[in-house]
């Protein structure tokens, strides 16, 4: 299983922000999308970086409400780990694990197209051993 076959699932549309807007922008964004975490882009495909919830947050209990003024590249995380479509589900949790991150976007030929999130991830193994279980059931039913 591969990461493919999620964005064949989820689309492979990605909420970007832009460097310039403010903490208070990426908390509407993130609220009103019920989405974690938005990656950083110029707005032509790459990549520069990512925030999450988890910064702002961080931010918040650092600089109170002055953080939401603040700006994105200020709070984001600038080295951004990423996946292709042929990565498998195993290394993709891998990553996410021992990164301790929940979210992954996905860059094919310096292009981004997805992003997964360990949401994304569970509810595929969640399909995937269901599917186990029926097929376990039927073979114990018919042998
Ligand atoms: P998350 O668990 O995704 O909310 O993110 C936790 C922290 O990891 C935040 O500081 C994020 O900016 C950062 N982060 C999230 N995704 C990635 C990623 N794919 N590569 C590097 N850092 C990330």
């Amino acid at each position: 299983m591969t990461v493919s076959r999620i964005l064949a699932v989820k689309g492979r549309a990605v909420i970007t922000v832009q460097p310039e807007q403010t903490i208070q922008d990426v908390a509407h964004i993130l609220s009103s999308k019920g989405i974690g975490a938005a990656v950083v882009s110029s707005g032509a495909g790459d990549v520069l970086g990512i925030i999450s919830e988890r910064d702002i947050v961080h931010a918040v209990a650092e600089k109170g409400s002055a953080a939401l003024a603040e700006t994105v590249q200020h709070h984001m995380t600038e080295r951004v780990i990423t996946a292709q479509e042929k990565t498998t589900l195993e290394s993709l949790m891998q990553t996410m694990t021992s990164g301790r991150f929940r979210h992954v976007p996905v860059v094919e030929g310096g292009c981004l197209c997805g992003l997964v999130s360990i949401g994304d991830v569970v509810k595929l193994r969640l399909e995937e051993f269901e599917a186990e279980q029926r097929a376990l059931k039927e073979y114990i039913a018919t042998a």
